[in-house]
């Protein structure tokens, strides 16, 4: 079945010397005007709050505000850029703030020139003609392949990765397509993400990162070597462009592995569980165990999952108090364990199983009772009558109990699916 959804390509762009120039005077602008913006919407709230103004900001006020300001007369260098990449920039940042007012997201902070940078353009004002990317204001910049959708682009992120001669242009496509879903399986498994096993399924797979010790080991080494140099001189500059080499193929060889596991793993099975943790609270709640957080940052389990959540036919998401690793896999019986106890030992019908294997098919246990509360619901939406499903309870909001009327079970899986 083919269902329409959202698909972004990543292409590498070369450009030349000139059009590099024009590319990095472009990003320079929308910093600029990204920066005006924050510090605009931030005065904006200081004077609604101290009741010197009340109309409230908007993306259209924004708009007509930018016009006003590269129209003033020291701000017609705002020219050199296209209008809608400088319209984007405002996007981003009202978006920044929605993502904190509604979101609880951090504070925007004004962007200065940084080893990384992106501006947009919508499609109005760039196009594609086989392998070449033809941007107002820009020029015509050769690209590494064609676009691979047959479908019209949305909009167009130019990224660049890195400084100085080390910088890598790239261009993500936005569009919308009609995608087919194909999976070996119709199936689901439980994946458990980790730091001993990036990953580990339910169906006895296991997924690792590759090596990365000699990656790692330039890395410190060039970023000991760049500390002996004095900043500003041409041995700095070399020295931070091995920096930047170094760190990309580190960076390159852990997205290609997350990359590679992922859609393995979407390709076999149409159902996902995985664990409803989140990574930056785990981080953040341990604050004395430096090497922990360093592992979990290094590990790559945060890209995994967040892959996994796009890349997944049908996903579920497991309760995040839902015990998979202290759970018997055999007889259901719950048991507390050690962070270092590998070996799970079930006193009670004595099966003694992997940690890791133990949590996963714990959570395609949980999947699958989703799923038959799913088609619970279904029928009883269907049949419209009201009446006690066998097999599921309202009472301890576990699915797999006794006993449920018909909108308790909508309220347990309101609280159990995702
Ligand atoms: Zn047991």
């Amino acid at each position: 079945m083919k269902t329409k959804q959202h698909r972004t390509h990543k292409i590498r762009l070369y450009p030349d010397a000139q059009q590099r120039a024009k590319l990095l005077r472009v990003e320079e602008l929308t910093r600029v005007v990204y920066n005006w913006a924050v510090l605009l919407i931030y005065n904006w709230y200081e004077d609604l709050d101290a009741h010197k103004r009340t109309d409230r900001p908007s993306l259209t006020k924004l708009g007509r505000l930018l016009t006003k300001y590269k129209q003033e007369p020291d701000m017609h260098w705002l020219y050199e850029a296209p209008m809608t990449a400088l319209i984007k920039s405002v996007v981003r940042a009202w978006r920044a703030f929605h993502n904190l007012y509604r979101h609880g997201a951090n504070p925007p902070k004004l962007h200065g020139l940084r080893c990384n940078g992106s501006f947009d353009i919508n499609n109005t004002k760039a196009y594609i003609t086989g392998k070449k990317l033809t941007m107002h204001k820009i020029g015509t910049i050769k690209m590494a392949e064609a676009f691979r959708y047959d479908a019209r682009p949305l909009s167009y992120t130019i990224i660049r990765n890195g400084l100085g001669k080390a910088a890598q242009w790239w261009v993500a496509i936005e569009c919308e397509t009609m995608v087919e879903q194909t999976h070996k399986y119709n199936d689901s498994i439980g994946v458990d993400v980790g730091v001993t096993h990036l990953a580990t399924c339910s169906d006895g797979r296991v997924y690792d990162m590759p090596s990365l010790t000699s990656k790692r080991l330039t890395v410190d080494n060039l970023y000991a070597i760049l500390k002996r140099k004095k900043p500003g001189s041409n041995n700095y500059r070399r020295a931070l462009h091995k920096l930047d080499i170094a760190h990309r193929r580190l960076r390159d060889t852990m997205r290609t592995a997350t990359h590679k596991i992922s859609s393995t793993i979407a390709s076999l099975h149409h159902t996902i569980v995985i664990e409803g943790m989140n990574i930056k609270e785990i981080m953040t709640k341990k604050p004395n165990l430096p090497q922990m957080r360093r592992a979990i940052n290094v590990s790559g389990m945060g890209r995994l999952l967040l892959q996994l959540k796009y890349k997944a036919a049908d996903l579920i998401v497991a309760d995040k108090w839902f015990a998979s690793t202290q759970t018997c896999c055999v007889c259901g019986a719950k048991h507390k364990m050690k962070l270092n106890d590998r070996i799970y030992k079930c006193p009670d019908c004595g099966n003694e199983i992997d940690r890791d294997l133990n949590a996963c098919i714990n959570m395609q246990w949980y999947g699958e009772k989703v799923k038959k509360a799913r088609a619970a619901k279904e029928k009883l939406l269907s049949s419209d009558d009201g009446t006690l499903i066998d097999g599921w309870s309202a009472s301890n909001n576990d699915p797999a109990s006794d006993g449920l009327t018909k909108s308790a079970c909508t309220d347990t899986l309101d609280a159990v699916t995702v």
